[in-house]
């Protein structure tokens, strides 16, 4: 069986060109899957009974089944897992913010003065409704940040693209009954995007094509461990797609112990390639910092992170840990949270503190560990 979204319109017309299937038959059925959103073969009425068939025989439309999908208590977070045909998990989050019926206060002043966060991931509520995605790029991880679940559980495999493609899909068609759209797609799953860069980097120009599902490059978001050269040869690829990296400490040493990848790549080496890319794309550039309770969340933290970052085109997103059973760092609270935001963008760096979301059912940032993540 041949995963019909690993294919780009190229290779399905190939297919079809086998099957001795006129040529515009391949953009009806990339029409069919990327605009009118059909999962399966019977609905491409617009078909030959025939070439419907052979689709049911040689095509599948769901590479992989869903083993659960949980529901944060508040409703807005939606974790599902999916089980791949070589038993391999992954997992994938729909996250809701901002519609009007949560919280009204927040349609006042507030929202207009709002500065929407390119990923969708901003701390308010109000203005218009998102819908983000949060999606896998590999079965586990092989960075072993210490922080995270999925580096807990080492790497299993990469996903391929289709597989990636196949997670957006899931979630634009269960939104599409309910007359809803995904607004913005974050790389923020499990697995390092820059690890499995052709696979990711095919599955963002898939999903972006014009003719298809035609989702604008500036709606998604890569977030890496920070793996320079993928990061120079993005910037030179001057794509739109936004780009974040996990920083989580600016000493070499404080790092390493967090982030073992930092052995490799060291800070400086990381901030010089972050250069490269603001001034190759014109782009600003967002740094991730989970804020664990006395390690990185003090004032002279920021100040130390405001000073490496200084005239770097950029914006910093914080976030308190999330727990995970393999480490014992504490998340910091909301004063302190507070605290460091306002020390950072009194040095001039501009910083968001993100919302928690989804940490009752395991979905929130480094805690999607697959089967592991069932037992806790
Ligand atoms: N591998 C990529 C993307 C997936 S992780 C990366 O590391 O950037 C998505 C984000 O969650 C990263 O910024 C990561 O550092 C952060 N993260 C991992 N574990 C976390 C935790 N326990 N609490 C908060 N953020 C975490
Ligand atoms: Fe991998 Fe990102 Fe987790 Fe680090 S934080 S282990 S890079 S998924």
């Amino acid at each position: 069986m041949i995963n019909i979204y690993d294919l780009d319109l190229p290779s399905l017309a190939n297919l079809l060109k086998e099957w001795n299937e006129p040529a515009y038959r391949a953009k009806q059925i990339w029409q069919g899957l990327y605009v009118h959103l059909y999962n399966s073969p019977e609905q491409f009425t617009n078909l030959s009974k025939p070439l419907r068939e052979k689709m049911t025989e040689h095509l599948t439309f769901m590479p992989f089944s869903v083993k659960t999908f949980q529901d944060s208590s508040d409703k807005h977070t939606r974790k599902t897992l999916f089980e791949l045909p070589d038993r391999n998990l992954i997992e994938a989050v729909l996250m809701r913010y901002g519609d009007p019926a949560d919280d009204p206060a927040h349609l006042t002043a507030k929202s207009a003065k709002e500065k929407t966060n390119p990923s969708g991931l901003s701390e308010l509520s109000g203005s218009k409704p998102r819908r983000t995605l949060c999606i896998s790029t590999q079965a586990g991880c092989a960075m072993g940040c210490v922080f995270c679940a999925t580096g807990q559980m080492g790497f299993k495999r990469h996903l391929s693209s289709g597989e990636i493609v196949a997670q957006v899909m899931y979630y634009a068609q269960m939104l599409k009954e309910q007359k809803e759209v995904v607004s913005n797609i974050v790389f923020m799953g499990m697995g390092e995007p820059f690890h499995n860069y052709e696979n990711t980097m095919a599955a963002i120009d898939r999903l972006n094509d014009s003719e298809g599902y035609n989702f604008g490059a500036r709606r998604f978001t890569i977030s890496t461990v920070g793996l320079v050269p993928q990061i120079r040869r993005f910037a030179d690829e001057q794509r739109q797609v936004n780009l974040a990296i996990s920083l989580h400490a600016v000493d070499d040493d404080a790092r390493v112990a967090m982030m073992p990848v930092n052995k490799r790549y060291k800070i400086d080496e990381v901030l010089e390639a972050c250069e490269y890319y603001v001034a190759k794309t014109s782009r600003r550039i967002t740094f991730e910092w989970a804020l664990i309770n006395g390690v990185n969340d003090t004032p002279e933290a920021a100040k130390k992170l405001a000073s490496k970052l200084r005239g770097l085109m950029c914006h910093v997103n914080a976030i308190p840990l999330n727990p995970t059973a393999g480490f014992d760092g504490q998340a910091t609270d909301r004063q302190r949270a507070a605290l460091f935001k306002e020390s950072l963008e009194q040095a001039g760096i501009p910083c968001t503190i993100r919302m928690r979301r989804g940490i009752d059912i395991n979905a929130g940032c480094g805690q999607l560990a697959g089967a592991a993540s069932e037992k806790s």
